[in-house]
């Protein structure tokens, strides 16, 4: 990297997790050109995990919001970052390197990093009022004062968002149904072990399941909605909360240029595909996943801030290598403190270690069909996936995997 690359104008397009880890670790590591972080939201950079678990169970209360912000407006300063909130990017001209601004404005770059996230996939249920999606700050506060009124919710989406949400529902004394066409909704995440054992959990506490069904429609208004199923069933709520996934925030890049599948596509360095000096990082970015062999877009907390932490040393020292992600993501649910690392084979097996049922310490190791261990999983037992972690990253077998962790109990 030459001098003159740490004095080039850097924008960061989305002001949360991966945008302001980004412009941390720039001046971290030496840059001293501008740099500017443009944000849709009116909001300071805020966590988001905390949305639907303290934020939305009680636990926490609006004093507590400080706590998840990221950075304070004071840090910023110091960094010397220009931060543009409540305005979002309309457009992009890559030829003349400038980012158009709703506010009618426009910025110019020397290299961009695009890190505008996901927003929740829209409900296509739509009745007047009582249908409520959680992916901002905002939404999170709106859906805590709709659960602390106990009344009936209907969570649409069995995924881990939809059954934080579940619990929080619970904890508030909610009666609460989960729906999801699959009928197992967290074997793709956790594999069959551990979601068989969580639906248990929700179950124990009260939630009622309808899996392997889907929503048909959703009629009449908040306080008094019906959920009509596939199944025929139609069951009465006074709230829906539709969790479904995610939709990368691309649309003010159509037309750009740059390569636009299911999240902007980048190469191993995270460079956009179809611009000089684009880089795409976060849940906005797909790009080429080592280990798996295809492209992947992934919503995960831990891989946002690598991504980051990736793009700021590519821009201020440069990389001989590719991104290497780490694959891991966590959820908590009533007391059970999940941790997955690697993914699950359908094609491989999988080790129980302890006992999922009694809700004490347990791990699940996932060996792919070739008997190399490919994941882990684990309840309220932190140390157990750290073990796993570290032999996954240099290619165990998956029976020393479950030897090491055995060892550990
Ligand atoms: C409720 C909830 C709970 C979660 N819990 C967990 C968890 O337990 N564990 C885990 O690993 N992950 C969790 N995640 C996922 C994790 O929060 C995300 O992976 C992470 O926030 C991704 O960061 P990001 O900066 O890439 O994108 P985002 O956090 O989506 O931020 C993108 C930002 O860009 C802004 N933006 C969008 N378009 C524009 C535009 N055109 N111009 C300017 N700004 C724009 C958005 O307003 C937003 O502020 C959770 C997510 C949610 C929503």
């Amino acid at each position: 990297m030459t001098e003159t690359a740490l004095h080039r104008h850097i924008v960061v397009v989305g002001a949360s997790l991966a945008g302001t880890r980004t412009v941390q670790g720039l001046r971290a590591l030496g840059h001293s050109g501008p740099i500017t972080l443009i944000g849709a939201e009116d909001e300071l950079p805020y966590d988001r995990p905390p949305l639907s678990k303290n934020l939305l169970n009680g636990a926490w209360s609006e004093s507590s919001v400080d706590g998840i912000r990221l950075v304070t407006r004071a840090e910023l300063d110091e960094l010397g970052v220009e931060l543009r909130l409540g305005s979002a990017a309309v457009g992009l001209d890559t030829a003349a390197r400038r980012v158009r601004l709703a506010d009618g404005t426009s910025v110019p770059y020397d290299a961009l990093v695009i890190a505008t996230g996901a927003a929740a996939r829209p409900s296509p249920w739509r009745p007047p009022s009582g249908v409520y999606q959680l992916r901002t700050l905002d939404d999170s506060r709106t859906i805590a004062a709709q659960l602390a009124l106990g009344e009936p919710v209907v969570v649409v989406g069995g995924g881990f968002i939809g059954t934080e949400i579940a619990a929080a529902a619970v904890g508030h004394g909610c009666p609460v149904t989960v729906v999801d066409p699959l009928p197992e909704p967290m074997t793709r995440l956790v594999g069959p072990e551990i979601a068989g054992s969580l639906v248990e959990l929700h179950r124990r506490n009260g939630v009622r399941t309808r899996f392997g069904t889907g929503v048909v429609a959703i009629e009449g208004k908040a306080g008094e909605l019906t959920v009509e199923l596939d199944s025929g069933e139609r069951l009465s709520a006074a709230a829906a909360v539709v969790g479904i996934g995610s939709v990368p925030s691309t649309d003010w890049l159509a037309g750009t240029g740059l390569e636009l599948d299911n999240g902007v596509v980048t190469d191993r360095f995270l460079r956009a595909s179809g611009a000089d000096d684009v880089y795409a990082i976060g849940d906005v970015a797909r790009w080429p996943h080592p280990g798996r062999g295809a492209d992947v877009r992934a919503e995960h907390w831990t891989n946002a801030g690598d991504q980051a932490r990736y793009v700021a040393t590519a821009l201020t020292r440069g990389v001989e290598a590719g991104y290497e992600p780490t694959d891991y993501v966590w959820s908590d649910q009533y007391d059970w403190k999940v941790n997955a690392c690697g993914r699950h084979d359908p094609a491989g097996s999988s080790t129980v270690i302890g006992d999922l049922r009694a809700g004490s310490r347990a791990a699940v190791i996932h060996t792919d069909a070739q008997g190399v261990a490919c994941g882990a999983v684990t309840v309220n037992w932190v140390r157990a996936l750290n073990q796993a972690r570290r032999l996954l990253s240099v290619g165990a077998s998956g029976d020393s995997v479950v030897d090491a962790v055995r060892q550990l109990a």
